[in-house]
């Protein structure tokens, strides 16, 4: 019988794929992959394999998530298994939740196999531990990619004292800065920004609040980044008072 797969490729280093990843990749028959899997991790698919990129970085054409679920069912039904590869975590900010939906109302029941999500691995590349005693008793994962009705409750947030970890939040991070130091957080809260994380061109900077979107400007970084903000930001191997850029 063919299978299912939704598959977590982590955050860009091969290496932090997981075994159970690489085992279900090397069985598929065909491996839809999105546009933030580094390829590299398609040494682990079969040499015969059809590999098909789906990618839908921001604003650029690309097949719809309904074409994406079709394709796959299109495979399944010919009796072909098909892994569906994404970036990090699957079900973290993914739209595997969705495709999971789309696929059960298909009646075809995928298996889920987690990865490391950026959130995680990108504040941990710079030696940044997204909870620690001394400064975090939890860690908020938001999306800064909605506007209007989608905006996060930056107020509950910043009520929450926890670290917060933004993803997709490069396009909007002035408002997002503006948004939480109108909502009560100090503007010399420790932030970092961290670009393309455990890959050869990662690039980070350190900032607080209110020099985060310059800082960034500065270095010229853009997505995929991972924005940590809270007082672990000041762990890890360069302290956030200098806000250098490595
Ligand atoms: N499912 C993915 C997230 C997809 S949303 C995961 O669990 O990691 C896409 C966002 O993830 C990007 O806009 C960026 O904020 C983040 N991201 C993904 N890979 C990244 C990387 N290598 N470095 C920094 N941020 C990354």
């Amino acid at each position: 019988m063919s299978r299912a797969w939704l598959i977590g490729a982590g955050p860009g280093d091969v290496e932090l794929m997981t075994l159970k990843a690489t085992r279900a990749l090397g069985e598929a028959d065909v491996v839809l992959v999105d546009d933030l899997v580094n390829p590299d991790v398609l040494q682990f698919a079969r040499k015969d394999a059809q590999i098909v990129y789906v990618g839908k970085r921001g604003g650029q054409p690309s097949t719809s998530q309904a074409g994406i679920v079709e394709a796959m069912l299109a495979h399944l039904r010919a009796g072909r298994s098909v892994a569906r590869l994404k970036g990090g975590d699957p079900f973290v900010f993914g739209r595997g939740g969705e495709e999971q939906q789309a696929l059960a109302a298909a009646g075809v029941q995928v298996e889920i196999i987690n990865g490391i999500t950026a959130g995680i691995a990108a504040p941990a590349a710079i030696g940044i531990p997204v909870t620690h005693r001394d400064h975090a008793q939890g860690v908020v994962f938001v999306t800064g990619h909605g506007a209007g009705s989608n905006e996060p409750d930056w107020h509950a947030l910043v009520a929450t004292r926890m670290t917060l970890v933004i993803y997709m939040g490069m396009r909007r991070l002035g408002e997002i800065a503006a948004a939480l130091v109108q909502a009560g957080m100090s503007a010399e809260t420790p932030c970092a920004a961290i670009e393309s994380a455990t890959r050869p061109e990662q690039r980070h900077v350190r900032a607080t609040l209110d020099t985060l979107v310059a800082r960034v400007a500065a270095a010229g970084l853009g997505s995929p980044a991972i924005v940590v903000i809270g007082g672990v930001a000041t762990l890890g191997e360069t302290p956030v008072s200098r806000g250098d850029i490595t």
